[in-house]
């Protein structure tokens, strides 16, 4: 039997209106059997999410200062909810409970797993399906890591005993009962592990966008949806900041093979973007994205004869490694390397940085290039087309745009140019306009 396991996102269920559009979407499809919600989100610009209010509750208590009005918002979020969908729920008493756990005592954890675990119990009756609480069969490890052996194993226990059933995203518990939670958007990776956990046909991750843009619309005007991306463009694409579903997300479907569909609970009707193993057709000369980041340095060292002196780059690189700096490309040339880092990473510590190369690598030059920003150029064509980088470079050029740096890597997925911060938004828009149609 087909099943399908579908989350749906904090923003498709901030009110009731919401929750009537998941109504239907859940309840048209027979093979829509577990669901998993969010806590609800926005309900518009301005508005507060539930967890951001939960979190500041905790805080609150831990600093010993009053939350009562904190606590209010939220409960009255839910006692809307409750009200205009009809419900039986007293969901008073669990917050009257929760308020009571607050005041002895709980942990960041468990107070913020709230927000998934009271909109669970609501959709629950909502949709007439069986609450399961993910404490139960999504289990972690002492030291915070999923127990995958056990956590498949309740899930397989528990679930095939209910044909349909609600199971709160964004949290699980260790087996001692102490409640964890996963990092900030972790509802993306509950549905994935419940959608392999039973074996699902697809996983659907319903948001408030119709799927994957090519480009980032705030930069380029209204690019084109991605169809089908694979797991392994998506990880490009995401790493460099298309941000519509968690990364950790992937690995619990990926070696499944289980498709990610991810869909519009305002146009359900629009296919979304699917996320695959393989695509189902790779057009030549086109690519499926572009993305980027703004704020890099670029550290350039040159030293003669570099490319015959052993562990020169070992050294450079202990020394990012001795001040704890991650780099993210280092390109290189004979008597040359370069070491990308972001600025987020490089934290005030550059000048001990350069310091310590200058005495220890004694290079000829050292320079430093701040404020570059990396566009990345992202599809599994890329390998099997002349031209591409042409087509990149010389829509780059033709827009007077210098490219400080290039990378393409072995992989051949995607191929990544360094262009000044203030070149980055026309970049975008050049890049994409090559690659339209
Ligand atoms: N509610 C949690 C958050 O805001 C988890 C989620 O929505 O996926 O991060």
């Amino acid at each position: 039997m087909e099943v399908i396991v579908a989350k749906f996102g904090g923003s498709s269920l901030c009110n009731s209106s919401q929750f009537k559009k998941v109504k239907d979407i859940v309840l048209s499809d027979d093979r829509r059997c577990y669901i998993v919600p969010s806590a609800p989100g926005k309900r518009a610009s301005g508005d507060y999410k539930i967890t951001d209010l939960l979190y500041l509750c905790h805080q609150h208590v831990k600093k010993s200062l009053p939350f009562d009005e904190l606590l209010n918002l939220i409960e009255d979020r839910y006692t809307i909810l409750c009200g205009e969908l009809n419900l039986t729920l007293d969901i008073s008493k669990y917050l009257i409970e929760l308020k009571e756990k607050m005041l002895t005592g709980v942990s960041e954890d468990f107070v913020a797993s709230r927000g998934e675990y009271l909109n669970g119990l609501i959709l629950a009756e909502y949709l007439g399906y069986e609450f399961i609480d993910a404490a139960d069969i999504i289990v972690f490890k002492k030291s915070g890591s999923l127990d995958e052996v056990a956590t498949y194993d309740a899930i397989r226990n528990r679930l095939s005993k209910v044909p349909k059933a609600v199971i709160p995203g964004f949290y699980g518990a260790s087996k001692d009962g102490m409640i964890k939670t996963f990092s900030r958007g972790g509802s993306d990776i509950t549905g994935a592990i419940i959608a392999r956990g039973v074996g699902a046909t697809v996983y659907e991750n319903w948001t408030d966008v119709s799927g994957f843009l090519m480009a980032d619309p705030r930069i380029v005007n209204d690019p084109k949806p991605i169809d089908e991306v694979t797991y392994k463009e998506l990880r490009e694409l995401s790493y460099m900041g298309a941000n519509v579903f968690h990364e950790e997300a992937i690995f619990p479907v990926k070696n499944e093979g289980i498709p990610i569909n991810i869909k519009n609970t305002n146009d359900p009707q629009c296919k979304g973007t699917f996320i695959l193993n393989e695509k189902h057709k790779v057009k030549p000369g086109s690519i499926t994205g572009i993305a980027g980041k703004k704020d890099f340095t670029v550290i350039a060292i040159e030293k003669t004869l570099m490319n015959k002196e052993i562990g020169y780059c070992r050294r450079i690189l202990s020394i990012l490694e001795n001040n704890n700096v991650p780099f993210e490309h280092i390109p290189s040339g004979i008597d040359s390397i370069s070491l990308v880092i972001d600025d987020s990473e490089l934290d005030n510590k550059i000048d001990k940085i350069l310091e310590e190369i200058e005495v220890q690598c004694k290079p000829d030059s050292l320079e430093t290039y701040p404020n570059m920003a990396l566009i990345a150029v992202v599809g599994e064509g890329i390998i099997k087309t002349k031209g591409i980088s042409a087509k990149v470079f010389q829509a780059l050029s033709k827009k007077d745009i210098n490219i400080r740096m290039i990378n393409q890597g072995s992989s051949e997925l995607s191929i990544i140019v360094g262009v000044e911060n203030e070149d980055f938004e026309d970049a975008i828009r050049v890049v994409y306009k090559a690659f339209e149609d």
